[in-house]
C-alpha cells in the first residue's frame, strides 16, 4: 500500500548493483563465523576484544537474567532503574577518569540525547565534517548554530573559533577514532585550541573505548588528557561487546542530561542482562590484559600484510583498516569474492562514506589466530589480483 516510488529507487539500487540483503550469521559473534553453513573469518565486526560472545558476559547476562527477568518494564525516571544501573555507571566513571557517567540505549541514542538537549539558540556546535551519523543528527535537533570544519583540519578549526567568539558556549565534536578510515584525531591539538579560545570538546570514542587508552580507556586517556575534555561519548557495542552508549562527564552535566536528555527520559531501560554483561566487559578489560596486546599485534600483521600486497589502505593507525576500492560496485565485486574464498569482509559505499570513495573495511579483533590473517590475507591476494586491484 502507497510509497510507489520507493520501487523504482530500489530498482534503480538492484541496477547500479548497489542494493545489498542483509547478511544473516548463524553462529556467535567470533572470529569466525558461519554464513548460509559456511565457516567464515570474521573481519566485519566491532568486536575488537571478542567480547561479544565471551563466556563470563553470557554468563553475567544468563544470571542476571534469571535473578532480575528479561526487562524492566519503564523508562529509568519511572520505575525502570535498578540499582545495577547505578552502579554500573559509577564503575564507568571510574573507568573513564570522570566525575560521572549516564548510560543511554546506544551510542547512536546519546549523541542525540546529549547534543540536542546541551545545547541551544545562544551556542555554537563545531563539529569535523566525517563525523558519525548519529552526531551529524544530533546536531540537526540542536538549536544551536553550527559550523563544519574540514576533516582532522586545524586551521579549519581556529577560524571557526574565531568566527563565533560571541557565543555562549563553543562545543567542538569529533570521533576519537573515525570509523571509515580508523585514523585517530588530532586530540591534543583540539583540546590546545578549545582551552585558547575558552570552548569545549566532546569526543566521540566509539571505535576507541576498549582499544585505545590504559585498558581501553580511550582517546582521552591514550593522549593525557582526563580532565581537559568535558564530554566522552562511548559505545557498549563495539569493544565492550554488548550494548548501550554513555556519557562521561562531569556530575551536573549528568543531573541536567537525566532531565533533559530525550532517549534517556522517553525510552525504555536496558535489561539486566545487558547491564551485567557490560560490567563484566569492564572488569574483563582490567583483568585480560592479554587482549590488548594481540589486538594490536594482529593489527600491526594484517595492516603489514595488506600493505605489502600493494593495496590502498589509507592512513589508519588503529584496528580499522580500510581497502579503498573507489567504485562502489567493484568494491562489492571484491566484498562477494573474498567471501566465495571463505572471508567475510564488508562494503562500505555511499552515503556511509563518500561517493567513489567505496572500501571494504577490515576490523581484526583479539580473537583472531594468526591462521585467520595469513588466510584471510591469501585471500585478499587472489581477488586482488583477479579484479585487478594489486599488480
Ligand atoms: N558513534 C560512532 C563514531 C560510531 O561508529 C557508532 C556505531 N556505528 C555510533 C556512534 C553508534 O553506536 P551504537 O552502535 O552503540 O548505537
Amino acid at each position: 500500500m502507497g510509497f510507489e516510488h520507493l520501487r523504482t529507487e530500489l530498482e534503480e539500487m538492484k541496477q547500479a548493483g548497489t542494493f545489498r540483503n542483509l547478511v544473516a550469521l548463524e553462529s556467535a559473534q567470533h572470529n569466525r563465523v558461519t554464513i548460509d553453513g559456511k565457516e567464515l573469518i570474521q573481519l566485519s565486526s566491532n568486536n575488537y576484544l571478542g567480547l561479544a560472545a565471551h563466556p563470563r558476559l553470557a554468563e553475567q547476562a544468563a544470571e542476571a537474567a534469571r535473578t532480575f527477568g528479561a526487562g524492566t518494564g519503564s523508562v529509568r525516571t519511572i520505575a525502570g532503574t535498578l540499582e545495577m544501573h547505578q552502579a554500573f555507571e559509577r564503575e564507568l566513571a571510574t573507568f573513564k577518569h570522570t566525575e560521572a557517567a549516564l548510560v543511554f540505549q546506544s551510542g547512536f541514542a546519546t549523541n542525540l540525547g546529549v547534543l540536542s538537549a546541551l545545547l541551544g539558540p545562544e551556542d555554537v556546535v563545531i563539529s569535523d565534517e566525517l563525523n558519525h551519523a548519529s552526531i551529524i543528527d544530533g546536531i540537526r535537533l540542536t538549536k544551536a548554530k553550527r559550523r563544519i570544519y574540514k576533516h582532522v583540519d586545524l586551521a579549519d578549526l581556529e577560524a571557526a573559533l574565531q568566527e563565533t567568539q560571541d557565543a555562549r558556549t563553543r562545543l567542538i565534536v569529533t570521533d576519537g577514532v573515525f570509523s571509515m578510515d580508523g585514523n585517530i584525531a588530532p586530540l591534543p591539538e583540539i583540546v590546545e585550541l578549545a582551552e585558547r579560545y575558552d570552548a569545549l570538546v566532546m569526543v566521540d570514542d566509539a571505535h576507541a573505548s576498549g582499544v585505545l587508552g590504559e585498558a581501553g580507556r580511550g582517546t582521552v586517556n591514550h593522549f593525557g588528557l582526563d580532565g581537559r575534555v568535558a564530554l566522552q561519548v562511548g559505545t557498549l557495542s563495539k569493544a565492550i561487546g554488548v550494548l548501550g552508549g554513555y556519557v562521561a562527564c562531569e556530575q551536573h552535566v549528568k543531573d541536567y542530561l537525566i532531565h533533559k536528555g530525550r532517549p534517556f527520559l522517553f525510552s525504555t531501560s536496558h535489561p539486566p542482562a545487558v547491564v551485567e554483561a557490560n560490567r563484566e566487559a569492564l572488569r574483563v578489560m582490567e583483568e585480560e590484559t592479554e587482549l590488548f596486546d594481540r589486538l594490536w599485534e594482529n593489527t600491526e600483521f594484517f595492516k603489514q600484510g595488506l600493505r605489502d600486497l600493494g593495496f590502498d589502505i589509507g592512513t589508519s593507525t588503529t584496528p580499522i583498516t580500510p581497502v579503498i576500492v573507489g567504485d562502489e560496485a567493484r568494491c562489492h565485486e571484491l566484498s562477494d569474492r573474498l567471501r566465495q574464498e571463505g572471508v567475510f569482509a564488508q562494503g562500505i559505499a555511499f552515503p556511509t562514506v563518500a561517493k567513489g570513495k567505496a572500501r571494504v573495511r577490515t576490523i581484526v579483533t583479539a580473537e583472531h589466530t594468526r591462521e585467520d590473517l595469513t588466510t584471510a590475507l591469501a585471500a585478499f591476494e587472489k581477488v586482488g589480483r583477479e579484479l585487478n586491484l594489486i599488480g
